[in-house]
């Protein structure tokens, strides 16, 4: 996110420290130059001055010197005083007319005009030769310019005394300063202005910089609504007019991926088949709803995982294996609501246009019903071979013994004969049931229904069955507990017969001899129920599903005794499915089981008739 650029680090300072120090440095040599070159002036000027001045009064004070009335040394008030005093200007601190014999004659000195008349005690006169230097005062400390000049007779041919001009140049360096201290002064105000100029400049600069950094970040966040204020037309304004441009172009294309991943993710999150993909390493990255149903998981939960460990299939393949040999894999799962599962995942490689492979993807699709389908067919093929092969063997070993001599036995040939008779009768049975499941489950099986009163058609069935207890070896009694209501109901009489008669005759089989068999009919509120109960030897509870299973029978060896074919039931079902009315039993051991069929019913349909 914005990092807070502290103001030292900023550009702001760096360009408003470049200007002042640009301007301070120009200043400075400026200064330099200007300072030198005024005071080179004005001292110079000034000792120019002071040397005119000094000569010429020492050519005035010479003709002075030079007259003969002169010549009287302690007198203070001469005409040369007169001039000196005269002559005495504020530049100036002591004048002093010194003769050829070093007496001094003059001088301005007020406090010390005692010395008039006596030996001069300055240094500088006595080789009466030209001099003038600048000096530091002795009593003041202040800087001075003294000049020595020696005064020529009105002839020129001898030097008859000195003239000494002491001058006060302190005053000039102190103008010098004066100025230096303006220029100072001056160069600081303007100092201090260009430093506002140059941080106004600065954040002129600066501030169109730090809205685009902004917005570059609100767009690192995925906000585009915003735009860079374009400020005019320079180089500033054209870099936020490209910005502008380019977080356009950003945004649509964001939008265009956006849309394309959407229309993915829809086609991913629609898919009848599981997807999962992973990277390189096998780690997932995508996984759709279907997958996440059929594998029970939740997204969060599996995302980063190993692709491999979430099929559980982690110890039979590599990666390295599914990679170099992407095929199917049948991978079984145990579900909480459907039980175990089976998944085909087709696995399959993602390349790139280089060749590098950077994934993987496993499609995964529910085939448990097939994988179910299959193995009953294949069970069931097994079963009718095993069925079909069992009879005839017996009646191979009858017939075998027949043929080798048996048929002349008058006594075994026909007890013989009975038995293939009652073998391919069952085999004419079992054959008959095996093509009317299967016309049942190609769905060719077409029901004549007819509304039929179903107390009616349940009595004549159960009539025939009281008049075939007399010829049976095996005793049995029904007893009858019928609705008063007359049921019509809508269905295929014949195969109705047929699961009726069915469920009678197993109710018979197996049970023992002299039992009761019960059968209910009733209605409940939009269906008919009947129930045939029997005092038999009850099915066990794990079996009670099974029963309805083709050629499942609880006790093999008893079942085919009694002639069964292991269909009876497995018709039943289809049938019942046919008229969508249902079968099931309850049974408890050693007591006896009970079957129940419901078929759908509307209660008013009778009256209709009426
Ligand atoms: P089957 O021709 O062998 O009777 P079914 O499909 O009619 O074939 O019945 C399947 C199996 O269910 C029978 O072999 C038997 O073991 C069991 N069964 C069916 N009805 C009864 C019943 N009333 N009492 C006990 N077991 C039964």
């Amino acid at each position: 996110m914005k990092k807070k650029v502290r103001f030292f680090q900023s550009v702001n300072f760096k360009i408003a420290l470049a200007f002042i120090l640009i301007l301070l440095i120009s200043i400075e040599i400026i200064g330099a130059y200007f300072i030198r070159g005024l005071e080179r002036s004005t001292i110079d000027n000034f000792m120019k001055t002071m040397n005119q001045q000094v000569s010429s009064l020492a050519g005035t004070v010479g003709s002075e010197l030079s007259k003969k009335d002169n010549s009287d040394t302690n007198v203070e008030n001469t005409t040369i005083q007169r001039i000196l005093d005269n002559t005495m200007s504020s530049d100036m601190i002591e004048m002093r007319v010194v003769d050829e014999k070093g007496i001094v004659r003059a001088t301005t000195n007020v406090a010390d005009k005692n010395v008039i008349g006596k030996k001069n005690d300055y240094r500088d006169i006595n080789d009466f030769t030209t001099k003038s230097s600048r000096a530091i005062d002795e009593d003041t400390g202040k800087r001075v310019y003294i000049n020595v000049q020696p005064i020529q007779s009105p002839t020129g041919d001898t030097v008859i005394g000195a003239l000494y001009v002491k001058s006060d140049i302190e005053k000039k360096y102190e103008e010098i300063y004066d100025t230096a201290l303006i220029f100072v002064t001056a160069s600081l105000i303007a100092a201090a202005i260009s430093m506002i100029v140059a941080v106004l400049v600065s954040r002129s600069i600066t501030q169109p910089i730090g809205e685009m950094q902004e917005q570059a970040l609100r767009i690192a966040r995925g906000d585009y609504s915003r735009k860079v204020a374009v400020h005019g037309k320079d180089e500033l304004g054209q870099l936020a007019e490209s910005f502008n441009l380019l977080a356009e172009r950003i945004e649509e294309t964001q939008d265009a991926m956006e849309s394309e991943r959407n229309r993915l993710d829809s086609v991913l999150s629609h898919m009848t088949d599981g997807v999962i993909a992973a990277d390189r390493r096998g780690k997932i990255i995508t996984i759709n709803e279907m997958a996440l149903m059929l594998l029970n998981v939740q997204s969060e939960d599996v995302i980063g995982q190993s692709m491999l460990e979430l099929l559980d299939i982690e110890e039979e393949y590599t990666l390295r294996q599914i990679l170099e040999n992407p095929d199917e894999i049948l991978i079984e799962r145990e579900t909480p609501d459907r039980g175990q599962i089976i998944l085909r995942t087709d696995f399959s490689m993602i390349r790139r246009e280089s060749g590098f492979i950077s994934g993987l993807v496993a499609v995964m699709h529910d085939v448990t019903e097939q994988e179910k389908t299959e193995q009953e067919r294949r069970e069931f093929v097994s079963n009718v071979s095993h069925e079909l092969r069992t009879p005839l063997t017996s009646m191979r070993s009858y017939i075998e013994a027949l043929s080798e001599g048996a048929w002349k036995d008058e006594e075994i040939a026909p007890n013989f004969l009975k038995v293939t008779l009652d073998e391919t009768d069952r085999m004419i049975r079992m054959i008959n049931d095996l093509l009317s499941l299967s016309r049942m489950d190609s769905g060719n099986a077409q029901l004549q229904l007819e509304y039929v009163n179903f107390n009616e058609l349940l009595s004549f069935v159960l009539d025939r069955f009281d008049m075939m207890v007399t010829n049976q070896e095996k005793k049995y009694m029904i007893q009858r507990e019928f609705t008063q209501r007359e049921l019509w109901v809508e269905v295929d009489p014949d195969k109705m017969i047929q699961v009726i008669d069915n469920i009678m005759n197993n109710a018979i089989k197996y049970s023992p001899d002299g039992g009761t068999i019960k059968v209910r009919l009733v209605e409940t509120h939009n269906n008919v129920m009947l129930s045939i109960s029997d005092q038999g030897l009850g099915i066990p509870k794990k079996d009670l599903q099974r029963v309805f299973d083709r050629f499942y029978r609880v006790d093999k060896a008893r079942a085919r005794r009694q002639g069964g074919t292991g269909l009876g039931l497995a018709i039943s079902r289809e049938v019942m499915k046919a008229h969508n009315g249902a079968i099931w039993a309850e049974s408890k051991e050693g007591q006896g089981s009970t079957f129940f069929i419901t078929l759908p019913y509307e209660p008013y349909e009778g009256d209709w008739w009426e």
